[in-house]
């Protein structure tokens, strides 16, 4: 069977994050989420934390250098024989190239990008709901996906925060970005055939059961 390496294309607060730990448990996916690493770096105290800090506080994209040197770092070091689930990069055009001319030199292909396609005002609802668990940072969300004790996480009882960059005008900056930046890439992996458009706006469950067809499909058009 071909290895299934993806791309999760959206908006912030779009859900890809929710459905990349679903993916990764139902197909054994490596996850490289870059959002995690940049904070799992920030508070560490790393060179790169220490870069990257006041960019993603103040909800912008951090330098497409940075970025793309950990992502390399990150590819050249996992597992050659498991696919992955890219969440969160690339983001930006030069990203993607970077990201092209890496997996040529691993000999590596994209399987697909999944666009997770939903509103502005859906994801600001999901945005402002978002916490996070301060030690796993483990996703919940108020009203869609609670605790079973509120604001401690059901893995180890840490207690459950919001994100800095949550907040109302962090995340209208992030939306900015998105719209400048990230969304250009959709015309990109449209051109290479890659995309597949997922309706991200309906429950967790519908679209992880929307991903898992498009991706049996997907399989089934590359053994054709
Ligand atoms: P992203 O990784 O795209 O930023 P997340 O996966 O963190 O997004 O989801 C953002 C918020 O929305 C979280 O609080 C999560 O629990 C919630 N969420 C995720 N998917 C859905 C969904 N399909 N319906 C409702 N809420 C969702
Ligand atoms: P996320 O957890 O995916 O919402 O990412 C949080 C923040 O990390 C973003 O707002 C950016 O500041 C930074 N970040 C994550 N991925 C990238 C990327 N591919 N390029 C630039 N900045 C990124």
């Amino acid at each position: 069977m071909p290895q299934l390496n993806l791309v999760l294309l959206g908006p912030p607060g779009a859900g890809k994050g929710t459905q990349a730990l679903r993916l990764s448990d139902d197909f054994g996916l490596q996850y490289i989420g870059t959002g995690d690493m940049l904070r799992e770096a920030v508070s560490n105290g790393s060179e790169l934390g220490k870069s990257a800090r006041e960019y993603i506080q103040g909800g912008k994209l951090v330098p497409d250098e940075l970025i793309c040197k950990m992502i390399i770092e990150r590819l050249e070091e996992g597992d050659p024989d498991a696919g992955f689930i890219l969440d969160g990069f690339p983001r930006t055009q030069p990203q993607a190239e970077a990201l092209n001319r890496e997996l040529e030199h691993l000999g590596r292909s994209l399987t697909a990008t999944l666009l997770f396609d939903v509103d502005e005002a859906e994801v600001l609802t999901r945005l402002s709901g978002r916490r996070v668990c301060v030690k796993s940072g483990h996703n919940y969300h108020v009203k869609y996906n609670k605790p079973k004790h509120e604001g401690r996480c059901d893995l180890d009882g840490s207690r459950l925060v919001q994100r800095e960059d949550d907040q109302e005008d962090k995340v209208r900056t992030r939306l900015e970005e998105y719209r400048e930046k990230t969304e250009p890439l959709i015309g990109y992996y449209e051109e290479k055939g890659l995309l597949r458009k997922i309706d991200a706006g309906r429950s967790a469950d519908e679209v992880r059961d929307q991903i898992r067809a498009t991706l049996a499909m997907a399989r089934l058009e590359e053994q054709v």
